[in-house]
C-alpha cells in the first residue's frame, strides 16, 4: 500500500462515520491525487481557482471540488463553473455575486460562510459580530441559485489545544444558533467545516461535520 493510501486508511479508522473528509490537494500532483481517489475519496479541496480548474479538467468527473481559499470577485465566474462547493464565502457581496453567476450558468452552488475565529489577522472571513448581526433569513430568501449550507472556520495555528478548542466551540455555537434562528426548516444548512491536519481531532470533538486535511494524507507540503 502507498503511504497516501495508508494515511487515508488510518484516518478513516479514527474518524467517526458521519464526518466528511475534504482531501486538500493544493500543490499536489495528479498522480498523488489519483492515489487518494483510488481509496474512494471523492471530495477534494483547492484554495486557488486556477489550480482547481486545471486539476478538474484532467481528473475524474465524479470528483466534487471544494474551493477553500479566498475568492476574488474577478474569479467568481470560473469558481462557479468549476466548484461544487465554495467554502470561503466571506462577504454578502461575494455571496450575491456567486448567486447571480450561478443563475446565469443555470446551476446551484452550495456555499459555506467562512467565519474568522483565529487570532491571526491575516485570515479572512466574516467577523463573529458580523455573522450574528446579519438577517440570514432575509439573505437566503433573496438568493436564487446560491445555497447557504453551513459555516467554515480556520483555528489559530498554535500548539495551544485549549485555545483551538475554544475557537471551534465558538464556531459550533454560532452554527447551531444560526441554524435555529434562520434555517429552522432548511435541512440544507447542515455543514460545519472545521479541522485541519493539526487540529481535526479537537474539531470533531467540538462537532465538526467536515474536516479539510492535506498534510495528514499527502505529507508535508514543500510550498504553500
Ligand atoms: C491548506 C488548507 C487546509 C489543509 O491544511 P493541512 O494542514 O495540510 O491539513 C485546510 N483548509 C484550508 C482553508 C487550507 O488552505
Amino acid at each position: 500500500m502507498s503511504s497516501i493510501a495508508g494515511n487515508i486508511e488510518a484516518l478513516m479508522k479514527a474518524l467517526p462515520g458521519n464526518v466528511a473528509v475534504v482531501a486538500v490537494t493544493k500543490t499536489r500532483s495528479p498522480a498523488e491525487i489519483m492515489e487518494a481517489y483510488n481509496t474512494g475519496l471523492r471530495i477534494f479541496g483547492e484554495n486557488r481557482v486556477q489550480e482547481l480548474m486545471l486539476k478538474k479538467t484532467i481528473l475524474p468527473e465524479d470528483i466534487k471540488w471544494h474551493l477553500i481559499g479566498h475568492l476574488q470577485s474577478n474569479k467568481v465566474k470560473q469558481a462557479v463553473e468549476a466548484a461544487s462547493v465554495i467554502e470561503s464565502v466571506d462577504s454578502v457581496r461575494l455571496l450575491r455575486m456567486i448567486d447571480a453567476e450561478s443563475s446565469k450558468q443555470g446551476k446551484k452552488t452550495d456555499c459555506l460562510l467562512q467565519v474568522h475565529i483565529a487570532s491571526e489577522e491575516t485570515k479572512t472571513g466574516f467577523g463573529i459580530d458580523e455573522i450574528s448581526g446579519t438577517d440570514w433569513t432575509a439573505v437566503s430568501a433573496s438568493l436564487a441559485a446560491a445555497r447557504l449550507c453551513g459555516l467554515m472556520g480556520i483555528a489559530t495555528f498554535t500548539d495551544d489545544t485549549e485555545k483551538v478548542r475554544q475557537e471551534f466551540r465558538t464556531l459550533a455555537m454560532l452554527f447551531r444558533t444560526l441554524r435555529e434562528k434562520h434555517f429552522g426548516n432548511c435541512p440544507l444548512f447542515s455543514v460545519l467545516s472545521m479541522g485541519m491536519s493539526g487540529d481535526w481531532k479537537t474539531a470533531v470533538e467540538e462537532g465538526s461535520t467536515m474536516i479539510r486535511v492535506g498534510t495528514l494524507i499527502f505529507g508535508e507540503r514543500i510550498t504553500i
